[in-house]
């Protein structure tokens, strides 16, 4: 199948679109003749050739030193410095999320426990109530009765 097309070959991790940049490797599979473009620091790195899936080693591009590829590790160690400042950032966030669940549950058993005690105060001064009620009304009724004797005693 011979397809005149160029075909990029994404890297791990690189989702780039199908331009042809300055810096990319453009070379034919050794195995079915297609056309492919690799990103640079792809240059000595097997592959999968996107059309015939077979394993093609991406050529060096003469003049050009592997030495040129430390650019790339610098990068990659940039980003890896970046990543782990993230990391701890997200780690210190997390645990500071984690103090602050903490502080809210011991507040919430400590809300609980005000509440369970505040439900109690209100059944004592219910009961309190009542009590009271029920001697005002036996108070009422002694008066009354002391009142009777008092006006049978006035009619004789
Ligand atoms: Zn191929």
């Amino acid at each position: 199948m011979q397809d005149t097309s160029t075909d990029r070959v994404v890297p791990p991790g690189n989702t780039s679109e199908e331009e042809i940049h300055e810096t990319d490797i453009v070379f034919d599979c050794p195995h079915c003749n297609h056309s492919l473009v690799i990103d640079y620091r792809a240059a000595g790195l097997t592959i999968d050739c996107v059309e015939c899936k077979q394993a093609v080693t991406v050529p060096i591009p003469s003049g050009m030193i592997i030495d040129d590829l430390d650019l790339s590790a610098g990068e990659v160690l940039t980003q890896l410095f970046q990543t782990r400042r993230m990391l701890l950032k997200a780690e210190q966030r997390i645990s500071a999320l984690e103090e602050s669940i903490d502080s809210l549950k011991l507040r919430r058993k400590e809300l609980e426990k005000s509440r369970i005690t505040t439900l109690h105060r209100c059944a004592e001064l219910v009961t309190l109530c009542q009590t009271m009620l029920k001697q005002n009304n036996e108070l009422v009724a002694t008066v009354n009765r002391m009142q009777n004797l008092l006006a049978e005693e006035q009619q004789l």
